[in-house]
Formats: structure tokens, sequence, C-alpha cells
């Protein structure tokens, strides 16, 4: 078997800025209610955010926002309500070109927890959608809030790979970090605000993530040759 490594992205956060997603939670969808009801922004957003609530996130629609769109009776149609956004979407600025330098060598995924009509949205606007064999979303492919750690098990078994072969980067410590660690996928944390302490698999971008998967791979051709 003869098959490249699989580099799995989570989205938000690591490939594409999230202003998008929250501005669709927290704006766009109280806007729309406060038309509705002919009430203010604010009133709208406190009534609609206490329903989010009300749900919690470990529920499956959470994320859902045909859900949400059947549930307060909004006028329109999701999908209009994310095209309307769309503007906002923007990769962060050193994506494209860490993709174009690995998609030579690795195969790249997607995996996220958001719901696919997002995902898709996401990726075709911030112009990177080409780059990825495969696209995961937790919630609407398995049925999962999380990324737990059967939905890497999941991934693995579909695209055929064990977990050794498999390289997950994300900036959410537990779920893109641990839990694939724990089923022995190379994991790095992506930190972009350096929020937490640096341990040797933090990075602050995927500049250097790309770095340091071009150095491990140089380490170890090295060793297979003898030379470290
Ligand atoms: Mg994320």
């Amino acid at each position: 078997m003869n098959k490249r490594k699989l580099i799995s992205f989570d989205l938000d956060s690591t490939l594409v800025d999230p202003t998008y997603t929250s501005f669709v939670w927290e704006f766009g969808i109280p806007q729309l209610y406060a038309k509705k009801h002919s009430i203010s922004l604010p009133e709208a957003t406190s009534i609609v955010k206490a329903e989010y609530e009300r749900i919690g996130d470990s529920a499956l629609e959470w994320y859902d926002i045909a859900y949400w769109f059947e549930y307060f009776e909004l006028p329109g149609k999701w999908e209009n309500l994310l095209e309307e956004h769309r503007d906002k979407i923007r990769p962060f600025p050193e994506v494209k070109e860490v993709m174009v330098d690995l998609a030579q060598h690795y195969d790249l995924i997607v995996t996220s927890n958001a719901a696919r009509e997002f995902v898709e949205v996401e990726l075709k606007a911030a112009e990177i959608e080409g780059y990825f064999v495969r696209v995961f979303s937790a919630t609407s492919d398995f049925g999962q809030v999380k990324k737990a750690p059967q939905f890497y098990q999941h991934i693995c078994e579909i695209m055929r790979r064990n977990p050794a072969h498999v390289i997950h980067v994300g900036d959410h410590y537990e779920f893109d970090y641990l839990v694939p660690k724990s089923l022995g996928i190379e994991a790095y944390y992506l930190d972009r605000d350096g929020k937490r302490p640096q341990d040797s698999f933090a990075v602050t971008d995927l500049r250097e993530f790309a770095g340091l998967l071009k150095n491990h791979q140089k380490r170890w051709v090295k060793r297979l040759i003898g030379n470290d």
C-alpha cells in the first residue's frame, strides 16, 4: 500500500476566519427575527440567543440552520442568508500558499463540526475547495456534535488510512489535539493567539505547521539512509 499521508484540517479558526459564522448566528438570524416581529435588534438578539442556549451546543439542532429558520418561522430561505454574508468569509493569509505546497505531497481533507451547508459555502467563498480530496462534517455526516474519537475513527476507515498515516491540525485543544493524538494520529494544536503554553506540537500558523512537517520528513529520510 503506497498511499500518501493524509492531512486533516479543521475549518473555522484554522483555515477560515470565524467572523462569518458568528455573524450569521449572532446578527443575521436576530436581524430576520427583529424584522418579522417588528422589534429592535437588541431585543431580538436576546430572544434568539436565549433559544440557542435552551437547545445547547450538545444538541444537533444547535448547528442546523434549517432547523432555526423553521423554529423561528423566519421569512426567506436560509440559503440566501448564507449567501448574503459570504463577503465576510476570509481564509487566513497563509492558507492558500500552504495548501498549494502541501497538496503536492499529501492528500488533504477538511474535518469540521460545522454543518455541511456552512462548510461548503466557506470553502467556496475562500476559494480553497479545490485543494481537498474530501470534506467531512461531524454533525451532517455522522450526527456527532463534537469531534469525538469515533469521528476520527470513521474518517480513518473511510479514507482507508491507519491513524499513524494521518496528520491533523486545528485550533481546539481538546477536539483537534488531545482526541486525535489519543488515537495515534499525528496532531498539531494551532494556537494562533498564543493563548496556551506552547508545547512541542503547538504552532502559531499553518506556515509553521508545514515547516514542521517538512523537518520531520527530512529527519525521517536521513534516518532511513543512516545519516542521523
Ligand atoms: Mg476550529
